[in-house]
């Protein structure tokens, strides 16, 4: 999966960021680590990683039901288009690796977006089969409002509360748990680790 990475999508390393044979293999193998169950469809829809040295800047801009343009600047460590390239930042990979059991896997969060991506909605849910889909929206929608109360209560959360900015971000952070402290999602979350163990294979 690996080598059908690095022969079909074109990694370009931007801003003064220069990357090796083996860095390249490193980003490919990262990416391809949602993949070993779900397979090569998982890799349809787009062409290019992009990887800045650091966390990167982008400018935002949003029209409100008002008419009035608003426009804002975010600060991003990993970023998905649909469609459109998988951004990383590479000082971010790296410390994931140098850290792997702390939660956290930026190119497993991005991936998990190109893969919820895949049926045409970003929305929490990846392609599946119909009754598996339906049971996996159900759980996850239930452990995403029970998150979600937690963390508008204020509480200390053992997952990290980004995960409750939106549905797909919710995907995206357990994703992360899933390849990087499994025991700790399996349980805070026992329905929704079982659903990612089926989704990604076990760990
Ligand atoms: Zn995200």
């Amino acid at each position: 999966m690996t080598a059908l990475f690095l022969r079909n999508k074109t990694i370009t390393p931007v801003a003064g960021l220069e990357l090796d044979q083996t860095q390249r293999m490193l980003l490919a193998v990262l990416c391809c680590l949602p993949l070993m169950e779900f397979g090569r469809e998982g890799l349809h829809g787009w062409s290019e990683l992009v990887v800045y040295p650091d966390a990167f800047r982008v400018q935002r801009s949003h029209i409100d039901a008002a008419g009035v343009l608003h426009e804002w600047d975010d600060e991003l460590i990993g970023e998905s288009w649909d469609s459109g390239p998988l951004i990383l930042s590479w000082a971010d990979v790296q410390a994931d690796i140098a850290d792997p059991h702390a939660g956290f896997c930026v190119a497993v969060h991005e991936m998990a977006h190109k893969l919820d991506a895949l049926d045409g909605a970003m929305d929490g849910t990846p392609p599946l089969p119909r009754d598996w889909q339906r049971q996996w929206a159900h759980d996850f929608q239930h452990s995403y409002d029970q998150f979600c109360a937690q963390v508008d209560a204020g509480e200390e959360t053992a997952i990290d509360p980004y995960a409750a900015e939106a549905p797909e971000e919710f995907f995206a952070v357990v994703s992360e748990y899933h390849f990087s402290a499994p025991a700790l999602l399996e349980q805070q979350m026992p329905l929704v680790a079982a659903h990612l163990r089926r989704f990604y294979g076990p760990r």
